[in-house]
This record gives C-alpha cells, structure tokens and sequence, in this order.
C-alpha cells in the first residue's frame, strides 16, 4: 500500500453507526458513563475510548482529528475552532513565565502579533529570525529558549524552511520545531523532515470551501494528550473547540485535497511562468528564479506540484489596489483575504494580513507595499484566466 499522503486518507475506513457511508455526527455536548468507575478514570486520563465532555473531544472530532494524523504522518491530532486557536494552544502548553521562543519573522499576521504583542504579558518572549539563515536562527537560541516556530513556506513572502535542518538544530538543543503547513497540506510533510509538530489553519485549503474557520495540531499521543488534560491542557482549559457540525463537513471536503492541491498547483504554475515571461516580477517557488526552487524541490511531494499561492509586485499600492478592482470586476477572483478557495482570491499584503508587522519591519524583509498575493482558483480554463489577467494588467499599465 502506498505511503503517500493523500492515500492514507483515502485508506480510513470509516463507518455510520448504522453502515452510512459517512460518520455520524455527534450531537452531544455530554455523554453517559455505564460506570461511575469509568467517569473516574477519564478525568484522570487512563479511560481509552470514552468521551467525557465535547470541549474535550468529540466523535465527530477525532475522526477529523485521524485523517489529518494520517495525512501528517503524525500519531494523533486535535482539531480546534480556527488556526489560531490550534497555534496558541500550541504556544501556551510549551512555554511559560521567563521562556523565549526563536520565530521566522515572516509569519502569519496572527501569529505575529500573538507572539509580539500578547504572550509578553506572561513574560514569555520571541526573536524574529530570517528563517533562510541557519546560523543566525542557532545563534539566536537561549538556555530559556522552547521552540523554534516558522512556517513551511512563509506567508506572503514564499520563502522555504529548511525544515530538515531546522529540526538538526530544535533536537541539538532539545527544543520543539513546530511548523505552520497551512500553504502547503499534502505538498510538504514537516513531520517526514523532523518537525516535532505541525499546525494547520484548516479555513485555506484543506477545507477549501470558506464556510468556516478551523484548526489543528498534529503531534505525538503525549503532546495531544498533554494539551487535552483536564488538569493543565491548553487545548482543554482555553477551550477553543471545534464544533462537531464542522469537523463533519470539513472531514468530507478533505477527501478531495489531493485533486484540489494538484489543480491549484497546476493553474499556479501555470501563470507564474507566462506572468515571468511576460516580465512581471513573480514570486512562486516552482520557478527557477526562485531563491529556494532547489530546496523546494528537494523536500516537496512532486505529484502536488508547488502549491496555488504566487505574488507579483506590481509597483506600489494604488496600482495593486486598482489592478486588484478592475480583476474583481471582470470576475477573475474576489479582492478577499485567505486562500484556498475554488475562485482565485487575491489582497496586498503589506496592508493586509501582514498589517500588524511594522513598516520599517516590512521594509527590511522585503515586503513592498505593491505585492499582491493571488490565491490561484481551481479554473477550469486557466489560459482563458491567464489572457482575462493580461488584459487588467495591461489597462492598470502594468504590462
Ligand atoms: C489563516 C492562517 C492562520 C490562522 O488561521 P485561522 O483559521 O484564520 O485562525 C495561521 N497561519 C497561516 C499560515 C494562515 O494562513
């Protein structure tokens, strides 16, 4: 039996309570102990196979919670309300008072201000790092130092994370490499390169329908059981739980990522190379001029391609903005934030999702204000899309 990811979802067998062909929902919040012995036993942890409460888990919650496991490659996973939610909890049950986190500092705008503008109210700090230079994310570790954090592929700025190398150093010091695969599910498998656990804003592509907010954690049974405990769990105490609803029906739509991600891979590829031929400056890890196209490469899963998100920098913000109208108008995409979406979604990030990040800070990585970032839809006809966008960047002047 194939090993590759996509498969191992396709290989869960899981059944109706009366042989429907889809789970059932669970519609509880509570659930009956035949023995009181039982209750006891799972609020200490040691009752496999009882549920106890939904803010704990849920039916509904671990089947999700399995097939992303499998996906991951991980032991087990604990789905949450959004990706925040799953991201925090991770942060909170590893560090505490006097700890320090070494970041990418091109992360998710969320988790950017949480790790600069919230967890230092619990005396926890964060180094923001180049993630692309080793040395200095290993200098930068302290003896108080819990986790490296960064994302597979950077939000908006497309960088790759050496994950293979990041995980030499996390394990040389005993600290957690934790990684965001959010841009990239299926394509990359961070455990496989030895992250320790690997998050997931499940709203982008693996839902892939925008009907909801979602997340995970994908880890060891110890470090999910840890986050679940009653007694001390961030997952359990903070409560940001999915509901059962949800993770039905994001459960279904994850049984087509692996035709989504290839056709978003497929169309992405697509434009980037005509938009470069053309000679906008595009920014897609499938091109070669792309700083980290070998490296990409080299840890990828070649059959989903290099994932649906490009960027081009068109100049400055009000030709991004008026390129932007004009392709929204001509029903090419909407001018939305996220991505995974069926329709090309497309935003500037710079006033965006990466709003929170300084000016000065955006400068110094490189993130103009004239970047627009293209969720890439799953367009049927891709060269009709391609000649469509021509056409907008030729009226906005870019072309
Ligand atoms: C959207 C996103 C998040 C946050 O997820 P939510 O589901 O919106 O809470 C985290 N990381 C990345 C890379 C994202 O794109």
């Amino acid at each position: 039996m194939s090993n590759k990811p996509a498969n191992k979802i396709q290989d869960l067998q899981y059944f109706g309570e009366y042989g429907g062909v889809n789970p059932s929902i669970s519609d509880s919040a509570t659930f009956t102990f035949l023995h009181a012995k039982t209750m006891l036993d799972t609020f200490e942890g040691h009752a496999e196979g009882c549920y106890l409460y939904s803010r704990h888990t849920s039916p509904s919650n671990l089947y999700l919670s399995e097939a992303l496991a499998a996906m991951e490659f991980t032991e087990t996973a604990n789905v949450a309300a959004s990706g925040m939610g799953a991201i925090t909890s991770v942060i909170m049950q590893v560090c505490g008072a006097g700890d320090h986190i070494v970041s990418s500092r091109t992360i998710y705008g969320g988790s950017y201000a949480f790790l600069k503008n919230f967890v230092p109210k619990f005396n926890i700090s964060t180094s923001f790092i180049d993630i692309t230079d080793l040395k200095a994310i290993e200098d930068a570790i302290l003896p108080n130092t819990k986790m490296i954090y960064c994302e597979a592929i950077s939000n908006p700025l497309l960088e790759v994370a050496n994950i293979k190398e990041l995980s030499k150093i996390a394990k040389a010091h005993n600290i957690l490499l934790v990684v965001d695969n959010t841009f990239t599910p299926l394509i990359i498998s961070p455990q496989k390169l030895g992250a320790d656990i690997t998050v997931h804003s499940l709203t982008k592509f693996i839902n892939g329908t925008n009907d909801t907010v979602g997340g995970v954690v994908c880890g060891s049974q110890e470090f999910i059981d840890s986050l679940r405990s009653v007694n001390n769990g961030a997952a359990m105490l903070l409560g940001p739980v999915m509901d059962s609803l949800r993770s039905a029906s994001v459960l279904k739509n994850l049984r087509t990522l692996h035709i989504r991600m290839k056709k978003h891979s497929e169309n992405a590829l697509y434009l980037a190379e005509h938009f470069e031929n053309d000679g906008l400056k595009v920014v897609y890890p499938g091109l070669k001029s792309h700083k980290d196209y070998n490296l990409f490469k080299e840890i990828y899963n070649k059959e989903y391609g290099f994932g649906g998100i490009l960027t081009i920098d068109v100049g400055n913000i009000e030709k991004a903005n008026e390129l932007m109208e004009l392709m929204q108008n001509e029903n090419l995409g909407y001018l939305a934030v996220s991505l995974g979406f069926y329709k090309t979604l497309f935003s500037a990030p710079g006033t965006s999702t990466s709003s929170e990040i300084p000016e000065e800070e955006q400068q110094k990585m490189g993130l103009s204000d004239g970047i627009v970032r293209f969720s890439i839809g799953l367009d049927n006809d891709i060269e009709r899309t391609y000649r469509a966008m021509r056409m907008c960047m030729k009226k906005v002047g870019i072309l």
